[in-house]
């Protein structure tokens, strides 16, 4: 009976972390930074009561489950708290007695944890299902390293063999019971930030709509009057004025257009669009901008950039982040721009530029409607940026380093 008492009682602590984790996943749409140390104080527990109330048979011989958060641990939050709660099991081991135990232990860490240690980056990587079958392989490769030291160091009895298969079953079970849960938590997790997203899009759809009416008639009278003013006795700087004038207007409209249009699907005047020339054109449009704030923009354009989308929103999406770019650096500076093809199937735009830089936090932030640290921001261009990165099917990425700079990478599938 009280084996039976015990293995219930090791149970619940394996179990009852993993709970207190996902609620306290759920209950924050924003990972904190400081989560790795909650959880890492979580799992850690979790083993410590594991190994101090064991599963206790025959004379002397216990077995436990801290294999289970010690593999959840390091799997999902890196290699990092995976090495403190080995180092943890150790120490602790250590204070229990310097024992045949310690000795297995030690060894079971040293060849049976390093193996999961390897395999965390892989994990990682990999999709849910894979993930699963990688968590029940390696703690089954841990508790197989782990009973072989034991063995080797105590003996085998019919009884020690006995429960080192019921160990190992168990453990193995709850490792998958424990990453199917994990996975199906993260996976409703990822739906609710999704769902409260596209909320926001709407309320913002909507709002503009009713702007951007009242916006576009005024436009509509200034560039008539700018044709009305394009006379063939002007000189050529004032006629190009104008037809740059003009050109702005009309790109400022279209703006308006796809913005009214963001959040429904654009499949609407796709077409094959090389974003060497779009990146050319937005910096020929951004150079008077940056000249006035002292930023020289420095490009590396490939040919044969070629993507699948909507011109104007690649165009949009480069001024969006070049401006950005611009913007970041109040005295001076450098903004690189590139785009070249990476893999033979892909392109890539980075822009790059030594300005203020963002916290981790703010990284974070961005794409959230009406986010702006500026006085006269919008906070939309971020917003604007992703979405459209999205029409294109390809992915965005900001990274960024306060005080440094802040580079915009967006990879884009190949038309
Ligand atoms: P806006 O430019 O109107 O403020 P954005 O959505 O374009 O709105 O950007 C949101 C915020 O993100 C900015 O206010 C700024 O604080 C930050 N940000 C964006 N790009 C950069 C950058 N390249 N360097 C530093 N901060 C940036
Ligand atoms: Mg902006």
């Amino acid at each position: 009976m009280s084996i039976i008492k015990d293995f219930l009682l090791q149970l619940s602590l394996v179990v009852v972390p993993v709970g207190i984790y996902q609620a306290y996943l759920l209950g924050h749409i924003r990972i904190r930074k400081n989560i790795n140390l909650f959880l890492a104080m979580l799992w850690g527990s979790s083993i410590l009561l594991c190994m101090s109330f064991p599963i206790s048979y025959g004379n002397g011989m216990h077995h436990d489950f801290r294999i289970v958060p010690l593999l959840i641990g390091t799997l999902y939050c890196g290699q990092r708290t995976g090495v403190f709660l080995s180092v943890l099991i150790i120490l602790y081991r250590l204070y229990l007695g310097a024992d045949a135990g310690f000795y297995s232990s030690l060894l079971g860490i040293i060849f049976g944890y390093s193996v999961i240690l390897y395999f965390q980056k892989r994990f990682v990587s990999v999709s849910k299902d894979k993930r699963i079958k990688m968590a029940v392989m390696l703690s089954s490769y841990y508790c197989f390293v782990g009973a072989s030291f034991v063995s080797m160091l105590r003996g085998v009895t019919t009884e020690s063999l006995t429960m080192q298969f019921f160990h190992f079953g168990c453990a193995a079970g709850l490792a998958w019971l424990m990453t199917v849960l994990n996975e199906n938590m993260a996976e409703i997790h990822t739906m609710r930030k999704e769902l409260q997203n596209a909320e926001r899009l709407r309320l913002i759809g909507n709002l503009t709509g009713v702007f951007a009416h009242e916006i576009r008639n005024p436009m509509q009278v200034a560039r008539g009057f700018l044709q009305l003013l394009d006379t063939p006795d002007l000189s050529d700087k004032k006629k190009q004025y104008i037809k740059l004038s003009i050109e702005e207007l009309d790109h400022a409209n279209n703006i308006i257009h796809n913005f009214l249009t963001l959040g429904k699907p654009v499949s609407d005047g796709n077409e094959n669009v090389d974003v060497g020339d779009q990146l050319k054109r937005a910096v020929t449009l951004m150079q008077n901008y940056a000249l006035s704030k002292n930023v020289t923009i420095q490009t590396n354009i490939e040919s044969d950039c070629l993507v699948h989308g909507n011109a104007q929103r690649m165009s949009q999406f480069l001024i969006n982040i070049m401006k950005n770019a611009i913007e970041s650096m109040p005295v001076k500076g450098t903004v690189w721009a590139s785009c070249i093809s990476v893999d033979g199937s892909q392109v890539e735009i980075r822009v790059k530029d030594e300005g203020i830089g963002m916290s981790e936090e703010e990284v974070e932030r961005l794409g959230s409607p009406y986010y702006s640290l500026k006085e006269n921001g919008t906070g939309l261009g971020m917003m604007v940026c992703y979405q459209i990165i999205k029409s294109f099917k390809g992915k965005l990425k900001v990274l960024s380093e306060q005080n440094v700079g802040t580079e915009v990478v967006a990879r884009i599938p190949k038309a």
